[in-house]
């Protein structure tokens, strides 16, 4: 069986706290390593070397950085497969999922290749009379990334290569249910040829967090997992003094109107629902069949879900694969449970399912006549698991996502594009879709969500990022001609 332990130092860094998590393959129920947990001396050993690295990094020319950054890239391409094929081992998702998962975090990097452009500052030549104004960001120095199982490659790579081509050093501390693939991620940023430093794994849980976030030596925090933890992330943290941003959970509500593309709608709602075993923080999780699209809309649904493919992620023929653990495929059972209780239509029962072998594999589950009591409604499952509650009008529809807790993504189906136009204005999510039921940002955008999915004001990767990674400095400058030179005591005015 294999052991896991850190990377520091462009090396494996052997854990020496005696505490260790199983990595499971979740399709088989196997335990395939050992991950070393990280003691508060270990995290501070890690931190001192991001903090040896950082002030030799942010001198760094933006003409190597780029080039590093340049090569990091190649690299990634060049082992997609080999990253999809370690995270979909712990993660469980299937094959092409993961490469989507990897095209993904490509776009990030490519991001960050521009850094040349995205670190340029303004210039005002004679603001006042014989005076200009300039603009500059600078990095933070270490800062630090905590990441959920979700994306093992991803969320990392929506941090990392904006932060380190700000010329901050990197402190990640990955979900410790899939970190392979984090610590593929490490091993080709050092043969990139990043400095010793630059980018240090720690593997660990809690305790290794919340010593990173009152950490005297890590400037500013990025986090992604669920809300009870982002929120104590955030509180802590800010409470250090540190910059932070911590990304929570969701319940994605996509609204179907009855004019909607029947078809259309319900692939998208079949996609978004179970793809990844509904382990999406951008899942859709709740349909809001308006007027009378309801019934129409269930069966479409329905329909599909049983051709479904559920198998393991390394079968081509799979289109789902299981859940994390067990106890999680387990948690998802009993929302099942309690929303039949509480008098959901079943009309799809993932329980009915039965697989072969000791993997956490759950059947997709369909609820309709949802109504928002319900704790399939008001909790986030993160399952295969899809609600449906109906509404009489769009207004309806418009109260419920706005009374939500979450505000991550929103989606409207509809053929109206006055509806759609009214919807993206009026509908209080970070991330919304027209006919588009994941509308994650593309590299050059941000991604971020509004109310609790969201702590703090700066959304993840793109302009934000690179705000979120830097802070600025404004010069305000005069070289004056020697012979205008004389005494005025007066306060500076832009004349
Ligand atoms: P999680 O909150 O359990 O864990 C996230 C990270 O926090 C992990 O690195 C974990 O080790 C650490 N952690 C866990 N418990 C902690 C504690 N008590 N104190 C300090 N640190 C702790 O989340 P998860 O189960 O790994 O991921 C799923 C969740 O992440 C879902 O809620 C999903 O919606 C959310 N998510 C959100 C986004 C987004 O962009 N908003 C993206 C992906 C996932």
């Amino acid at each position: 069986m294999d052991r896991i332990s850190h990377w520091v130092d462009n090396a494996v860094l052997t854990g020496t706290s005696g505490r260790t998590s199983p990595v499971t393959d979740p399709a088989t129920g196997r335990v395939t390593a050992q991950l070393d947990l990280a003691t508060t001396a270990e995290v501070d050993a890690v931190v001192a070397s991001a903090k040896a690295a950082a002030v030799g990094w942010s001198q760094t020319s933006v003409a190597t950085r780029t080039r590093l950054m340049f090569r990091f890239r190649e690299l990634v391409e060049a082992n997609r497969d080999e990253i999809a094929r370690r995270l979909s081992s712990e993660h469980g998702k299937v094959l092409s999922d993961a490469g989507g998962e990897v095209a993904r975090a490509l776009e990030a990097v490519e991001y960050a290749c521009g850094l040349a452009e995205l670190l340029k500052g303004d210039y005002t030549e004679q603001a006042s009379s014989g005076v200009d104004v300039y603009s500059m960001r600078q990095p933070l120095g270490v800062v630090a990334g905590i990441t959920p199982f979700n994306f093992p490659a991803m969320v990392p790579l929506w941090m990392i290569p904006n932060a380190v081509a700000c010329g901050n050093t990197f402190v990640l501390k990955p979900s410790e249910k899939d970190p392979s693939a984090p610590m593929f991620v490490a091993e080709l940023f050092a043969e990139a040829g990043f400095p010793a430093g630059v980018l240090n794994v720690v593997n660990g849980d809690a305790e290794a967090v919340d010593h990173l976030l009152t950490h005297p030596d890590v400037a500013a925090l990025s986090f992604v997992g669920s809300t009870p933890i982002a929120r104590h992330v955030y509180e802590t943290g800010t409470r250090a003094g540190k910059r932070v941003q911590a990304l929570g959970g969701a319940k994605n509500h996509m609204v179907v109107l009855p004019d909607a593309d029947l078809d259309l709608a319900a692939d998208a709602a079949v996609n978004a629902a179970y793809g990844s075993a509904g382990e999406r923080c951008m899942a859709i999780s709740v349909v809001v069949a308006v007027g009378d699209v309801g019934d129409p809309l269930v069966d479409a649904i329905a329909a599909r879900v049983d051709t479904l493919v559920i198998g393991p992620g390394d079968d081509p023929e799979s289109q789902m694969g299981p859940l994390i653990t067990r106890e999680h495929r387990d948690r998802v059972a009993g929302y099942v449970e309690a929303g039949a209780a509480a008098g959901a239509r079943v009309v799809v029962d993932g329980r009915d399912r039965v697989f072969d072998g000791d993997g956490f594999f759950l059947g997709v589950t369909l609820l309709d006549h949802v109504t928002p009591d319900m704790t399939v409604y008001t909790d986030e499952i993160f399952g295969p698991v899809l609600v449906v509650v109906r509404t009489e009008t769009y207004v309806e529809a418009m109260a419920l996502v706005e009374a939500n807790p979450w505000g991550n993504g929103a989606a409207i189906f509809t053929r109206d594009g006055g509806a759609a136009r009214r919807f993206q204005h009026e509908v209080t999510a970070g991330m919304v879709g027209v006919n588009v039921p994941i509308p994650v940002p593309v590299g050059y955008y941000s991604f971020g969500g509004w109310k609790d999915s969201l702590f703090g004001d700066t959304h993840m990767y793109g302009p934000e990022g690179i705000h979120f990674w830097t802070r600025g400095k404004v010069v305000t400058s005069r070289w004056p001609d020697p012979s205008t030179s004389a005494i005025d005591l007066g306060f500076p005015r832009n004349d």
